[in-house]
């Protein structure tokens, strides 16, 4: 066996397995509480105030069993859960194996009968964590950039109080191509491996979808690579952006052997397949969590405490549960833009 084998057969245990790994190897305990890490930080100064980002508070008394402090800047209190999903959940004693049960990816029902909680907590657990996602490993595009738009059908699976009738399926659309009972996500990556999957529109994406998702985090002489979609084109001219068109209908695959979409074409379908096998398909209201989840599992996949990494970066947002609560309001504008 290689290195590169040893590794993935590791990777390939439980996430309970690979700590007692590690702590074999190393001869001294890797934490396995991952809510205690944002206390230690806060206690150690090592990340700001939640509401206005100094360093200047102190130790100021407790709060229901977790530790409060008071800002001298901004003269507001608040805990070590403040503003993060770890304030929205209130059997904290069970967040640990919680999270390595979410992390290996066990269905809600599994979860309920580990921890014998009932199946609505475990999806809004899920939910809480996935939404600390949005925000993180959000890092510029340079060099030769990828991005394409795919498409999943619009599904009201589990929404029982849904306000908008969900759209008849099946029958025919009368609109040619991409009808708006499809859920565009675009998919963008550069060569180092930054990623982007932004659920953006219902239909076919505007040169707008495309400057909301990844307008912002295109550094200065990338080179962007796309199909002929005119909404590129003008997204491209517009940001002053040198484009490469591969057109697949002229058997474009490659040109000049590097500027290609494959990457970004292979990332359409490990994500559908993932949704697919995994989840059996997901809400359109919360497909973009789901998109969260694929992406942070993929930025952190040569980790090898990926699971520690995950929850200290998850942690750091403080305006998860803020986000999570839009979750109903964001799916509103989103089935809005169906015309
Ligand atoms: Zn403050």
């Amino acid at each position: 066996m290689d290195y590169q084998q040893i590794l993935s057969a590791i990777r390939s245990l439980p996430a309970a397995e690979q700590r007692q790994l590690v702590n074999e190897l190393t001869g001294h305990s890797v934490k396995q509480d991952y809510i205690s890490v944002r206390r230690e930080k806060l206690i150690n100064k090592q990340t700001g105030c939640p509401h206005c980002n100094s360093l200047k508070y102190y130790r100021y008394g407790k709060d229901k069993g977790s530790i409060r402090f008071m800002c001298k800047e901004c003269k507001r209190t608040f805990t070590e859960y403040s503003g993060t999903w770890l304030a929205g959940i209130h059997k904290k004693g069970l967040i640990n194996d919680y999270l390595d049960l979410m992390h290996e990816q066990k269905s809600l029902d599994k979860i309920k009968s580990a921890l014998h909680i009932n199946k609505k907590t475990a999806f809004d657990w899920r939910h809480k964590i996935l939404s600390s996602f949005q925000e993180i490993e959000k890092q510029d595009f340079n060099g030769i950039i990828e991005s394409d738009e795919t498409f999943f059908l619009q599904s009201d699976k589990g929404n029982r109080h849904l306000k908008h009738k969900g759209r008849k399926r099946g029958g025919t659309s009368s609109k040619r191509g991409i009808s708006d009972d499809q859920v565009a996500v675009i998919v963008t990556a550069d060569r180092k491996g930054t990623m982007d999957l932004t659920v953006a529109t219902m239909g076919r994406i505007e040169k707008k979808d495309i400057q909301n998702a990844i307008g912002s985090r295109i550094s200065k002489g990338s080179i962007l690579c796309t199909d002929g979609h005119v909404s590129y084109k003008g997204f491209a001219m517009d940001s002053n952006l040198d484009q490469i068109v591969l057109r697949a209908d002229l058997k474009q695959h490659v040109k000049q052997g590097i500027y290609h979409i494959q990457n970004v074409n292979s990332l359409h379908n490990r994500v559908k397949k993932w949704i697919d096998s995994t989840f059996w398909g997901v809400s359109t209201k919360y497909l973009q969590n789901y998109m969260n989840w694929f992406r942070i599992e993929q930025a952190f996949r040569k980790s090898i405490c990926a699971e520690q990494d995950m929850i200290d970066c998850s942690t750091e947002d403080k305006l998860t549960l803020s986000r999570y609560r839009q979750i109903n309001v964001r799916y509103e504008m989103l089935i809005a833009t169906q015309t």
